[in-house]
This record gives C-alpha cells, structure tokens and sequence, in this order.
C-alpha cells in the first residue's frame, strides 16, 4: 500500500505544498514545531532515507537546501533545522524547521495549531 507521503505527492491526500519538482517534493507538516515546519520527501518511495541510492539521497540534500534558503528568507529565524527521524511514516523524509534556539527542535513539545488560512498563506509565501 502506498504510503501518506505518496498519496501526498500524487495529490490524492491534499497538503500545503512549499516546492516541487522532478524527483522531490516538499510540503507543510501538519503538526508543526514551528511556523514553515516542512517536509521534504523523494517521489521514490523508500523507507529509511539511508537505503536511497546515492544519486537520489544527495539530489534531495540539494534540494532541501534550496528550500531551506527560502525558510531562512521569509520566516524570521536565526537557522534551519535538519532533522531526520522517520519513526512515524515509513517514507524518506527530512524536517526543516526554522528555529532560533535548540529547544525549537524539541519533538515531544507541543505542536503549533495553525488554521487551514493560515498554512495557506505560508505554503503560498514560500512559493512566492
Ligand atoms: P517522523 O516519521 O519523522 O517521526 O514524523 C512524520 C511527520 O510527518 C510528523 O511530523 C507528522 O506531523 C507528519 N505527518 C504525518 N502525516 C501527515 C500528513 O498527512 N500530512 C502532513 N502534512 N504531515 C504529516
């Protein structure tokens, strides 16, 4: 069965999308840490992000920087987390989530609630 981050990317399950293309896509997270809190996921469906083959895995670290440099310029934060934990969903996948202070990247902290106006409106930023 496909996983969530598939059905994500073929936009069967919707999500606030922050950047795409050929092989990666990147999008909100639903519970996020912070405001612009994004996923990036490979297209290819793996599971642990070290079994990507080398071109897939380094590919998606450039990727992932691009979209951090666009966190970095429009959400006010001093750096971008990366973050790979891949408990939850059986998809590669790195966190990027800006923060100002190591405790920001506290998981068992609880989750920003953000309105659906409001992921619209960083989803649509990000892009911009
Ligand atoms: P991890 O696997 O890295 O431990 O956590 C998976 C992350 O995916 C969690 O932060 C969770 O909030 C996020 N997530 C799980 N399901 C969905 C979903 O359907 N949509 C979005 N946008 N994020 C999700």
């Amino acid at each position: 069965m496909a996983t969530i981050f598939s059905r994500i990317i073929c936009g069967e399950i919707p999500s606030y999308k922050v950047a795409e293309d050929e092989n990666y896509y990147a999008f909100l997270d639903i519970n996020p840490l912070a405001e612009g809190h994004t996923l990036v996921v490979p297209k290819k469906e793996v599971d642990y992000i070290f079994d990507l083959d080398d071109e897939t895995l380094s590919g998606m670290i450039i990727f992932a920087k691009k979209v951090a440099q666009k966190l970095k310029e429009k959400i006010a934060c001093k750096r971008v987390a990366v973050v790979v934990l891949g408990l939850e969903v059986p998809h590669a996948h790195i966190h990027l989530i800006p923060i100002n202070s190591e405790s920001d990247v506290d998981f068992r902290k609880p989750k920003l609630t953000l309105s659906p106006e409001r992921f619209a409106q960083i989803s649509a930023m990000l892009q911009e």
